[in-house]
């Protein structure tokens, strides 16, 4: 059936490089499927979850928002940051979701709503998946 080769890149580093059997991705208008000989394919994805298996074994990692491209069996998920589920601080996403539910609570003038909302929605994604490593 051939292979896939996942690749999952922030800005910073490259958070995932490995040949793969199947990935789950967290498309905007809902979650996709990719497996060896997917047809070529762009799209836009949302705060979520990516789940991927290797070698039998299932793997989450957090993904904040971002675009995935498939070509040539090659999955490449380009995301603003991205953490593998084992790496996530859940007591950083703890704080980040208390902060964030502050600042909505709050509405206090000069916040940014849409940007707490973003920031809390990331938190309890990340907390989400630091449960399943
Ligand atoms: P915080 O307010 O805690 O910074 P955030 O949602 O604003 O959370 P991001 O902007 O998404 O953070 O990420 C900034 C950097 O910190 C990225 O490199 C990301 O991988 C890392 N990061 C953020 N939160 C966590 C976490 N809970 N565990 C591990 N890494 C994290």
């Amino acid at each position: 059936m051939g292979t896939l080769q996942l690749e999952v890149v922030t800005p910073d580093r490259t958070v995932v490089s490995k040949v793969v059997e199947m990935a789950i991705c967290p498309g905007v208008e809902g979650e996709f499927g990719v497996l060896p000989q997917h047809v070529s394919l762009l799209s836009a994805l949302k705060v979520g979850g990516l789940r991927y298996r290797a070698d039998g074994k299932d793997e989450y990692i957090f993904i904040s928002g971002g675009f995935a491209d498939v070509n040539n069996n090659v999955l490449t998920v380009l995301a603003e940051s991205a953490e593998l589920a084992a790496n996530i601080d859940s007591a950083r996403a703890q704080q980040a979701k208390e902060r964030a539910e502050r600042r909505i609570a709050e509405h206090k003038e000069g916040v940014d709503m849409l940007r707490a909302e973003a920031a809390l929605q990331r938190a309890i994604m990340r907390l989400r998946l630091s449960q399943l490593r």
